[in-house]
């Protein structure tokens, strides 16, 4: 596995395997990998001939309230473990690197970064702004045939779809599902904030959701009373949630009822020092009768 920092190194490694016909996967992440990103890691590995995993915490997708200073960051573990799983490159650049004196450029969609994460009380859309300037830059920099995201981010990966269709960039975005602990709880790397009493209670959005797809599926059909049902189970353990929206997948504009098409509910919350999110797609098949 070759660690490359710089962009001219990574382009020159991956100039013979791009003339050679090779198709090029790219994973990106900010690091402090776990069961989800090698899961996107396992699926690249499984439809690419070359595997790219960028690991990049990206300081203009952090608000300045935001947990930039306290990211988790274990490199030496991160390259470990993508090692493991057949990684062929990662590309680790400094900030420097990736945003020279001078950067003056942002690449900014509208609408589906306005609401939830991107909301004026939440991360708002600066956030997005941040994502997807990094995400076009990193695209640019590798141009993989496939690049690999996590539904644990849904919007993100609306987001970036987006992005990528309206910019046609030459790419096709897989999104993968959420890998979960076994209590539930998604894995993220927010999730090394959490004491035991809080990494607890931090069960309580999945429980939510599980709740949520369980009324769905014995037939409830008002929006309304799936997130009641879901907001009384974060009642039972006292977590406030930051929202809890049920949407439509595609463009994340308020889902009306749970009649013929997917609904999309998504969670924030804060647990103890960590704010977490979570989400589940309820199907249409999956709502009973
Ligand atoms: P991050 O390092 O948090 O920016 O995440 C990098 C990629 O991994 C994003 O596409 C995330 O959606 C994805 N990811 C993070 N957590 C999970 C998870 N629990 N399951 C699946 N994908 C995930």
């Amino acid at each position: 596995m070759r660690v490359a920092r710089a962009k001219a190194e990574l382009r020159e490694a991956l100039a013979e395997p791009r003339v050679r016909g090779k198709s090029i996967g790219l994973v990106p992440t900010m690091g402090a990998l776990h069961e989800g990103h090698l899961s996107l890691i396992r699926a690249a590995r499984r439809e690419c001939d070359v595997v790219v995993v960028s690991v990049f915490v990206n300081p203009t997708q952090f608000g300045p309230s935001e947990d930039l200073a306290t990211y988790p960051r274990d490199e030496a573990g991160d390259l470990a473990k993508a090692e493991a799983e057949g990684t062929d490159i990662v590309f680790a650049p400094g900030a420097q690197e990736m945003y020279p004196q001078g950067f003056a450029t942002a690449v900014e969609v509208s609408d589906v970064t306005e609401v939830l994460e991107g909301a004026p009380d939440q991360r708002g859309p600066e956030h997005f702004r941040g994502v997807t300037t990094i995400v076009a830059k990193l695209l640019n920099i590798v141009q993989p045939e496939v690049a690999f995201f996590g539904q644990k981010d849904a919007q993100q990966a609306v987001v970036i779809r987006r992005m990528a269709r309206d910019l046609d960039f030459p790419v096709r975005i897989v999104v993968l599902p959420t890998v979960r602990e076994p209590d539930g709880l998604a894995t993220s790397s927010r999730n090394h904030y959490l004491d035991p009493q809080q990494r607890e209670r931090a069960t309580a959005l999945s429980r939510a959701l599980r709740t949520a797809e369980e009324r769905a599926a014995a037939g409830e059909r008002s929006i309304e009373g799936i997130l009641a049902a879901a907001r009384a189970e974060l009642d039972a353990a006292g977590v406030e949630p930051e929202y809890l929206e049920a949407v439509d997948p595609d463009n994340l504009t308020p889902a009306r009822s749970l009649n013929g098409r997917a609904v999309l509910l998504a969670v924030a919350a804060r647990v103890g020092p960590a704010r977490l999110i979570d989400n589940t797609i309820i199907k249409p098949d999956s709502r009973g009768g």
